[in-house]
C-alpha cells in the first residue's frame, strides 16, 4: 500500500471550548499538535498514531481523534 492510500486520522478541535492550555500538545507523542494564537492546531497529522490521549488528556473536551 502506497502512500497515497494511507488513511489518515480526523482531529477535530473545537475552539469555542479550547482555552489554549498546550496540555494536548506536551502529552502527543509525535508532536502532531502545535499552538496557534489562543488554539492548538494540527501540525503534522501525518505523524498523529490515533493513540487519543490528547483527547483522553485534554481537560475541556476540546479535542478529538477520529480514526
Ligand atoms: S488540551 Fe484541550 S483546551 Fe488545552 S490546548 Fe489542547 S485542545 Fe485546547
Ligand atoms: S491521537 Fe496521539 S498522536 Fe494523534 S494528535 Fe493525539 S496525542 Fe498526538
Amino acid at each position: 500500500m502506497g502512500d497515497a492510500a494511507k488513511k489518515l486520522p480526523r482531529i477535530e478541535i473545537n475552539e469555542k471550548f479550547c482555552k489554549g492550555c498546550s496540555i494536548c500538545v506536551d502529552f502527543c507523542p509525535t508532536d502532531v499538535l502545535e499552538m496557534k494564537g489562543a488554539y492548538v492546531t494540527v501540525k503534522d497529522l501525518d505523524a498523529c498514531t490515533r493513540c487519543q490521549l490528547c483527547d483522553l488528556r485534554c481537560p475541556d473536551f476540546a479535542i478529538q481523534v477520529f480514526d
